[in-house]
């Protein structure tokens, strides 16, 4: 977490986002100290972005400041489905490996990938029959669909692109992914 008074490489980080985002306007900005002025772009970003507006860069921010690398997801998509019912939508913070192998394969692909499960709270994940130790619980795990696809075309190329992690791919209308270890099934 980083606010007003904070230095270093962090501050340069966010300063250099906030340029190339368009809220802080000068290059000259980027001075490696959280002042007044990165303050308030901090805080425009987190309207902008319908986050709680503190100037504060925490979980929160830090999770829509990662999304902006990729260009065809967004955190809403892997928001908890129980809709508020047991928690925030946001119940652990979200793998940004497990957003790069889904980047990859949109990218792929050229189709939209649709996350049907992305983060699951305790109790969603057990209404949703999950299995305790689920990834989505920790962030790591998406179910995933693309219209036009079929489910083993999508399970095959999900194989080739996310080699190093798991890949559930004998689901009926859903590809699974994490980024545990190495398994296929
Ligand atoms: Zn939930
Ligand atoms: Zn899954």
């Amino acid at each position: 977490m980083i606010s007003i008074g904070a230095r270093g490489i962090k501050v340069r980080n966010l300063q250099k986002m906030l340029v190339k985002e368009g809220y802080l306007l000068d290059k000259r900005e980027i001075d490696s100290i959280f002042g007044p002025k990165t303050r308030a772009a901090v805080m425009e970003f987190q309207k902008n972005n319908k986050l709680k507006i503190d100037g504060i860069v925490g979980d929160e921010t830090n999770r829509e400041i990662m999304f902006l690398k990729y260009p065809n997801f967004s955190s809403h998509e892997f928001k908890c489905k129980c809709r508020g019912a047991y928690c925030d939508g946001f119940p652990a913070k979200i793998d940004e490996d497990l957003i790069t192998q889904l980047q990859r394969i949109r990218n792929s692909l050229k189709r939209p990938v649709i996350i049907t499960s992305g983060l699951r709270c305790e109790r969603h994940n057990i209404n949703s029959g999950g299995v305790k130790s689920s990834l989505h619980l920790k962030g790591r795990a998406a179910d995933i669909r693309s219209p036009g696809v079929s489910v083993k075309e999508l399970g095959k190329l999900a194989v080739n692109i996310n080699s190093h992690g798991g890949c559930g791919i004998s689901y009926a209308s859903f590809v699974h992914l994490d980024t545990g270890s190495k398994r296929i099934w």
